[in-house]
């Protein structure tokens, strides 16, 4: 971390400012080699968190009238010495700015340096540099306000705690195994149990959450599925006529689906439009139907439309059919076009009841109410004050605390059969190494720390 580091802060283009953020150990001599303040006495004060007007130059030409904010480390953004220079919003007083500070001896910063910088100088750990991400990504105000709490710490409290467990665990089985008097006692085998199965148990209560916490910061993957002419596209065009969601590309999803974002309360539904499921022996239709298989697998939720004069029929399609047996619980069947018998009549009673059934008419904007609210319940789960609770919501986050889990399980059962303590150990290991992942610790010299806070002086 010798470097200083220089790049624009604001994105690129024409505005009213530009922010350009210089940041490291030579940020105050670039500084000075390249700004003219008006006020000089307060300009060499060298005081943090104060603001300066004057001239950017570049050698001895002037090539910008500027604003300087000055923020000593470690109290700053990356923990280093950082100087935000606000210039005037088209790319060439920014570029110039840039140029400048390189022509002193910075170099340009790479995606995202700033914030590694602040987290390799403890500023916050990845799940906090993560939540920022998710802060300016969010397309809800319920994502930026898990993004905040996330930032806020109270979910790095949390993981650490649970982290902190597993580190006293490995302290335990150190311990034991250090004074072998005679065979390990059944006292500390019953007493490693508990502390393993009270460590998983907190894991456990803060992965029950994460789905909802996904969820509000990807959206629910949801298809509309239903044979040609049922009304999907008018549900769909409905929904984007009531709330179409502010919408920025999500790496990983691909062109040639249709994706749509729609609010639905709070909850952003993210639509996979399929290529229409069924059968085929054109190979590029067999493409897209092997594609329309893999959504709905992957679907969060299902809304399968179905015709009422077919539904009363008992006519399903073999796709139908499958979809009601395979996705039952992540499907919601919505009876279209209700509007066309009398008095709605229809019946409701042979589908299997774990199948949540709503009758519905997109043309006279029929059951809207009762699907946002069945929407509405299945992510929640009847828990409506989510946003203010420490979820994970990030996928990598997600994926090493159940791993996290699994090792702490193994380990259990390892214990329960007798296994010696040094292999349980094994699994405990592989834990932490799971839980560290998370707010980024480093495993190895913490683990070392930790071990030896614990023994006397001398020993
Ligand atoms: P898709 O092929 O599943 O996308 O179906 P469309 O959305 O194109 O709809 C097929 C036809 O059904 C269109 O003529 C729609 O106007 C009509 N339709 C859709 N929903 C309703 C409804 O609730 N009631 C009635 N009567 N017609 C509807």
């Amino acid at each position: 971390m010798e470097n200083t580091i220089v790049a624009l802060a604001t994105p690129p283009g024409e505005g009213a400012v530009h922010i350009v953020r210089l940041s490291g150990k030579d940020a105050f001599r670039i500084g000075k080699a390249c700004f003219e303040p008006k006020n000089r006495e307060k300009w060499q004060a060298n005081t943090s968190y104060t603001l300066h007007y004057g001239w950017f130059l570049d050698g001895d030409k002037k090539i910008d009238e500027v604003l300087v904010a000055r923020m000593k480390g470690p109290f700053s953004y990356t923990g280093e010495d950082v100087l935000e220079i606000n210039c005037h919003g088209g790319m060439l007083p920014a570029r110039r700015i840039i140029e400048a500070c390189l022509h002193q001896g910075a170099r340009l910063a790479e995606p995202g340096e700033f914030s590694k910088r602040a987290f390799l100088n403890g500023k916050m750990d990845l799940i906090q540099a993560e939540a920022i991400i998710d802060l300016i990504s969010a397309r809800t105000d319920l994502a930026a306000d898990l993004a905040l709490t996330q930032l806020k710490g109270s979910l790095s409290l949390k993981i650490d705690e649970i982290r902190q467990d597993i580190l006293d665990i490995l302290s335990f089985i150190e311990a034991t195994i250090d004074f072998p008097e005679d065979e390990v006692d059944d006292l500390a085998q019953t007493e490693l149990a508990e502390k393993i199965m009270k460590a998983k148990e907190k894991a456990v209560e803060i992965l029950k959450g994460s789905k909802t916490g996904k969820i509000i910061r990807e959206g629910l993957l949801t298809v509309i599925a239903g044979r040609p002419n049922v009304g999907k596209s008018s549900l769909l065009n409905a929904f984007l006529e009531e709330e179409r969601a502010i919408v920025t590309d999500i790496p990983g999803t691909t062109r040639d689906e249709i994706h749509e974002y729609i609010k639905v309360g709070d909850v952003l539904l993210h639509l996979i439009d399929t290529a229409g499921i069924r059968d085929s022996e054109d190979p590029v239709e067999m493409i897209g139907i092997e594609r329309a298989w893999k959504a709905l697998n992957m679907a969060d939720l299902i809304l399968l439309l179905l015709d009422v004069n077919e539904y009363n029929a008992h006519q399903f399609t073999k796709e139908e059919q499958f979809i009601l047996e395979e996705y039952a619980e992540k499907t919601i069947v919505l009876i279209n076009k209700v509007d066309l018998i009398p008095a709605y009549e229809f019946n409701d009673s042979f589908l299997d009841p774990k199948i949540f059934t709503l009758p519905l008419s997109v043309k006279n904007r029929l059951g809207f109410e009762e699907l946002k609210d069945e929407i509405l319940r299945r992510v929640y789960e009847g828990n409506s004050s989510i946003s203010a609770k420490p979820l994970l919501s990030n996928i990598r986050q997600i994926n090493a605390l159940e791993k996290c889990i699994n090792a702490l399980e193994k380990a259990q059962e390892a214990v329960y059969a007798d296994v010696p303590f040094d292999l349980v150990s094994i699994d405990i290991r592989s834990s932490l190494e799971e839980i560290s992942l998370i707010t980024g610790h480093n495993v190895q010299e913490d683990l070392l720390n930790n071990i030896f806070s614990r023994f006397c002086i001398g020993k």
